[in-house]
């Protein structure tokens, strides 16, 4: 065999509470890759699953040597199943999807194809929409808003399905629901992205583990990353524009009427007295936590700098 058989693709499935669907799982994964000219390596996370997940994902792991299986204590979710998988994942290229069936693994080619292409990211996008008219809807105007504010142009954030080189997963500090936005982060980190349409199906056995919560939840998880990619290295041009803005309005409302007391004016009713006050100390806090949060990032260890060079010609 060639050169490319001894190239190792990563599969990362984070199961939590998929026993019935394993089994099936495994058998679509095995007749995808069988016929591939890739090594490969299944990490299957199983984040404390309370059923027979764990069973049934050592019956496989028994069977074929190219099965992973990385049991959490308890359920962590499913960023810290990623994390788990990324760390232990030896490929050059590292595929996500999920365990419950909703995505094909036919379409794993696909992914590869793509990062082959040169690509460092490759983005599922479930064309078809998502299930039922109340996930679809939110789901929708989430990618939009998302895609706006970011200015990253896909279409499918959320889709489990992606793809990626090696140096991108290595060293991504993903944590609660932050691994939705792996694609923006990897953008601003300077890695290209590119989508890929997938198919969809509705899931057969078990529940889905989210339900509407998230997409409040979602929506403060752009925020955290809208300011993290945007502001995590200067906090107080942020913090500190919105403090002198706010002190700025108080100190003329105070300005005015400390004229006022000039042409001996009694200011003590005025709400704008109130007002004023108000304004004037909250800039001063604004700025104060945006001084705070620079002294944090000056404990940073600056050596995960050397990311962002992506070679060097000696
Ligand atoms: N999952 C996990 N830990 C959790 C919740 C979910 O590993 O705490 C896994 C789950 O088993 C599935 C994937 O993450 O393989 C996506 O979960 P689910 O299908 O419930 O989400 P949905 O498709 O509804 O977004
Ligand atoms: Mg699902």
């Amino acid at each position: 065999m060639g050169e490319e058989s001894k190239f190792l693709v990563s599969v990362v499935i984070p199961v939590f509470n998929e026993d019935k669907n394993i089994p099936i799982l495994y058998e679509k994964l095995k007749n995808v890759v069988d016929n591939l000219p890739y090594n490969f390596e299944i990490i299957f996370v199983d984040d404390g699953s309370e059923d027979n997940t764990f069973n049934e994902l050592k019956k496989i792991n028994s069977l074929d040597k190219r099965i992973k299986v990385i049991k959490h204590r308890r359920n962590f979710g499913k960023a810290s199943a990623y994390s788990s998988g990324f760390s232990y994942a030896r490929g050059e290229f590292v595929i996500t999807l999920d365990g419950d069936l909703q995505d094909e693994p036919k379409e794993i080619p696909k992914f590869i194809d793509k990062l082959k292409e040169g690509y460092d990211v490759v983005n599922g996008w479930k064309y078809k929409g998502k299930g039922k008219f109340l996930k679809r809807v939110p789901s929708k105007i989430f990618n939009r808003i998302t895609s706006y504010l970011t200015g990253v142009k896909l279409h499918d954030f959320n889709c489990p399905f992606k793809g990626y080189r090696r140096e991108v997963v290595e060293n991504l500090r993903i944590y609660g629901d932050l691994y939705r936005f792996i694609p923006i982060i990897a953008v601003k980190r300077g890695f290209c992205v590119v989508e890929v349409k997938v198919e969809n199906y509705p899931r057969k056995y078990g529940y889905s583990k989210y339900g509407i919560k998230r997409f409040v939840t979602g929506f403060l998880d752009l925020l955290t990353v809208l300011f993290l990619t945007k502001f995590a290295n200067s906090p107080l041009h942020l913090y500190g524009s919105v403090g002198i803005f706010l002190s700025f309005i108080g100190g003329l409302i105070l300005f005015h009427l400390f004229t006022l007391v000039l042409r001996g004016e009694g200011i003590g009713h005025r709400p704008l007295l109130i007002l004023g006050v108000l304004l004037f100390i909250l800039g001063i806090q604004f700025i104060s936590v945006g001084l705070i949060c620079e002294m944090i990032i000056n404990t940073k260890d600056f050596t995960r700098d050397k990311l962002n060079i992506k070679e060097i010609l000696e």
